[in-house]
């Protein structure tokens, strides 16, 4: 489940309303007011999927009865997509049969009132779906992050490492991956106690934060290793952002022990390019790097470019 970082702000959420009489959308906006709500409207079901799939709101309340693309079709597009399957849609039909009901509930809808509606249940049932759809999306984005730095984690990366791959290939977009392991972190832990090597990996985690761009993707792939996936970025781009965080690492004083620095080692690959080489295959590579990164004596970014489409052919004939 893809998160929206701005529907776990404070903005106001965002309901979609869906049905072909501009009375309802009036009635509704009207009686809505009050709710902190920023109301959107589509008079067609056709409108309603262009509309979603443009920008999805975090809300949908549904009229069935609709000339052209009728409320289920539209109920059965949102929860084909996997990009707004979570999406909550309240049924407002003035269709009472209960096969409707059952039909609307078993294609996903989380709610149906009937018309002519209570405007008072209405909204307390507006209020119902939107919290328990903030509460899920909360619990599915703690499931990918990371406890201690509030990175994403282990599970995200592989998830999103794979998708990233898989576009870079499509449209041949630079790609870069670096994975970073602090340096004899076991003798900070030994020398100061596991609290102070907690501290040295929350501080990894914000120098991560501050120095990567907004599209790049920190994660704490365990222990004292990081990787950071960087899209649209060439290798040698990624060498000057890793670079910069192993001399912001090194220069930090530490609180608990001022009188010793910490450093990192840091294997990074990528390409600027069409490439065909498989997701475990970077991953392979960017261990390698790190692994001569610490042989040639730690503290230093090893980098490498990751075969284009061309070379890997050519090896293979
Ligand atoms: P190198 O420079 O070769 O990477 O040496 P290193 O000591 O960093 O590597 P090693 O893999 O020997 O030790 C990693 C240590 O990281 C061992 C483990 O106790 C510690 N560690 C792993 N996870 C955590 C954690 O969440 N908190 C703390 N404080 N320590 C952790
Ligand atoms: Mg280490
Ligand atoms: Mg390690």
């Amino acid at each position: 489940m893809t998160i929206n970082a701005a529907q776990l702000s404070d903005t106001r959420p965002r309901v979609l309303i869906v049905d072909d009489s501009p009375d309802v959308h009036r009635l509704l906006g009207v009686r809505l007011k009050s709710e902190q709500l920023d109301l959107e409207h589509a008079e067609s079901g056709e409108a309603a999927v262009d509309r979603i799939r443009e920008h999805a709101p975090d809300l949908v309340l549904l009229d069935l009865d609709m000339p052209g693309m009728d409320g289920f079709e539209v109920l059965r597009c949102i929860k084909d997509d996997s990009e707004t399957v979570h999406l909550p849609v309240i049924v407002l039909s003035g269709l009472q049969s209960s096969q409707d009901k059952v039909t609307a509930f078993d294609l996903g809808a989380v709610d149906y009132i009937t018309k002519p509606f209570d405007l008072t249940e209405l909204r307390v049932r507006v209020r119902s779906a939107l919290r328990l759809h903030g509460l899920l999306q909360m619990l599915s984005q703690r499931a990918q992050l990371d406890g201690l730095t509030g990175l994403w984690n282990r599970a995200y990366f592989d998830q999103r490492w794979t998708e990233e791959v898989a576009a870079c290939q499509r449209h041949a977009r630079p790609l870069s991956l670096a994975i970073i392991d602090a340096d004899h972190f076991k003798s900070i832990n030994d020398t100061y106690g596991h609290p102070a090597g907690d501290q040295v990996l929350v501080g990894i985690g914000q120098i991560l934060r501050r120095a990567l761009r907004q599209s790049d993707v920190p994660c704490r792939y365990g222990g004292e290793e990081f990787v950071v996936i960087m899209p649209e970025t060439t290798p040698e781009e990624a060498c000057v952002v890793c670079e910069r965080v192993r001399q912001t690492l090194e220069d930090v004083q530490w609180e608990r022990h001022p009188e010793r620095t910490v450093t990192c080692s840091i294997g990074l690959c990528g390409s600027t390019g069409a490439t065909d080489t498989p997701a475990d295959v970077w991953l392979q590579t960017a261990d390698e790097l790190l692994y001569q990164a610490k042989q040639g004596g730690r503290n230093r970014v090893a980098v490498r470019e990751i075969e284009s489409s061309g070379a890997r052919l050519a090896k293979a004939s």
